[in-house]
């Protein structure tokens, strides 16, 4: 997270970034990310953007720092090796890692799996680990035209691995002149039902173009079989740097399911693109939706670099840029987070909650901190995920105090998951045990929390409505003990 203070007023502008594009593994082409943690990998990348963000903004009327956010400091703090292996990489908080086109993929002997599935896997061992887990969320990698096997390979991603979104490269895996296809639509359509989002690759125009069009033709289809879906069809353009100049870019952005990735922007592009973007996507958007909300910031690493990362950041950081601190926000980060849904996995555990005051939260996170680093330092444990909500339009702030975690417990072969929320209502801190169907609720499913009355959201607040609060510090470090496992 980025902190600008202001060394007279002392007020403090936050940003908590996300990086929506990162490639992890080794490919074809020499490319290669194999260890996040290795010189030259996804930390090391952070720690020198962060490093040079630190010289570019040290003259300024402010003091500028990175650290890790609310509960992310409180865990990592309870961990020498985790907090040695982040210190200095901070200044993004969460990256989408999915698959290179990868040498180890497939090999002879897998017939009847999907090319991916090697990928796919080897990204959730590092996306469900701490303390990577804290940073990275696991996007899965298939190709369409595998028809069944690619959707079987969609369900075993999200319901098995836990991971939270599909790339998928139309040039790299050789299916170009196929965008427009069933197999792509039907793929859409069954992210739509995970409520995952989809990242294309783009080269040429051409491709944004059929995108657009499978896009249409998947929504129309959601349209006439389950409209409650329409929302959760998410589709992500990389690169639409790489289209300044056709301005069609942004009447495709404007479509209601389409968003664009920044990766691979550089030097006078950055500008043009929001410039354009402000002036020519808006108009399309209507007074209600923001161009900024179309808009996500992604390095893709490492076939871009810490200049390009680092000239992204900044300029939407500074005066020139032609948004509010929230667009920046937005696009640094929130818009990610909203698109992703938290870790979800099958889950078994039943609900449990507890209420404590205000005087009590700060002791309570620490001690709810503790334990969970704890068990997950241990072999028994993981600790999976880390997920943080966000304030309701328009501001899409990230919440420190509220977030959900996940907790997993090796039952033989497989892990048992624990989803835990810790939310602030009403000068109360609730922390509760989700069941399935908590899990499957819209602030959930949104990470936004939005205090009203609509049916789906309604259910959410009266399981969580305090009856009583906890005041004493034993029963509630007996309490997070208790639901800390898997069994009642
Ligand atoms: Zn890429």
């Amino acid at each position: 997270m980025l902190e600008f203070e202001d060394i007279e007023s002392k007020k403090i502008h936050r940003f908590f970034i996300v990086d929506a594009h990162h490639h992890l593994g080794a490919d074809v082409d020499g490319h290669n990310n194999r260890n996040p943690v290795a010189p030259g990998g996804t930390f090391d990348f952070y720690v020198k953007v962060g490093g040079r963000l630190s010289k570019l903004f040290s003259n300024k009327p402010h003091i500028f720092r990175f650290s890790p956010l609310g509960f992310m400091n409180e865990i990592v703090r309870n961990n020498k090796k985790w907090k040695d292996a982040l210190n200095g990489t901070w200044a993004v908080d969460q990256t989408v890692v999915f698959p290179f086109n990868d040498e180890f993929k497939w090999r002879e002997g897998d017939e009847g799996k999907a090319i991916y599935w090697r990928s796919n896997d080897n990204i959730a061992r590092w996306v469900t680990r701490a303390p990577y887990s804290l940073r990275l969320i696991g996007f899965g990698r298939t190709v369409p035209a595998e028809g069944k096997l690619a959707i079987n390979e969609l369900r075993r991603m999200v319901e098995t691995l836990g991971l939270r979104g599909l790339k998928v490269h139309p040039r790299s895996d050789g299916w170009s002149g196929e965008i427009v296809s069933q197999d792509v639509k039907n793929i859409l359509v069954e992210a739509a039902k995970y409520n995952i989002p989809v990242l294309f690759d783009t080269r040429g125009f051409g491709q944004v173009l059929d995108i657009h069009e499978i896009t249409r033709m998947a929504r129309s289809e959601l349209l006439s079989t389950d409209k409650t879906l329409v929302d959760n069809l998410k589709v992500i353009l990389a690169h639409i740097g790489f289209h300044l100049g056709h301005h069609e870019l942004f009447t495709v952005l404007s479509h209601p399911n389409i968003y664009g990735d920044t990766s691979g922007v550089h030097d006078a592009g950055i500008p043009r693109l929001f410039e354009e973007a402000k002036e020519l996507l808006q108009p399309n958007l209507g007074r209600y939706r923001n161009w900024s909300e179309k808009i996500l910031f992604g390095t893709d690493y490492n076939y871009f670099d810490v200049p390009h990362a680092v000239q992204f950041i900044s300029y939407v950081l500074s005066n020139d840029f032609p948004g509010t601190p929230e667009d920046a926000q937005r696009i640094l980060g929130s818009n990610l987070l909203k698109l992703v849904p938290p870790f979800k996995r099958k889950i078994k555990t039943n609900f449990a909650k507890v209420h404590v005051s205000t005087e009590l939260a700060e002791s309570t996170e620490r001690t709810l901190a503790k334990e969970v680093a704890g068990l997950a330092g241990d072999n028994s444990y993981e600790l999976s995920s880390i997920d943080f909500f966000i304030d309701p339009h328009p501001s899409f702030q990230v919440r420190p105090r509220d977030f959900k975690l996940t907790l997993s417990q090796r039952e033989n072969e497989h892990y048992e998951d624990i989803n835990l929320i810790v939310i602030s209502v009403l000068d109360i801190l609730t922390i509760a045990r989700l069941d399935n169907s908590m899990m499957n609720t819209s602030p959930i499913k949104s990470r936004i929390l939005r205090y009203d009355d609509a049916i789906s959201r309604r259910s959410f607040y009266e399981k969580l409505w305090p009856e009583s609060l906890e005041t004493n510090p034993q029963k509630m470090s007996d309490f997070i003990k208790s639901i800390t496992k898997t069994g009642n």
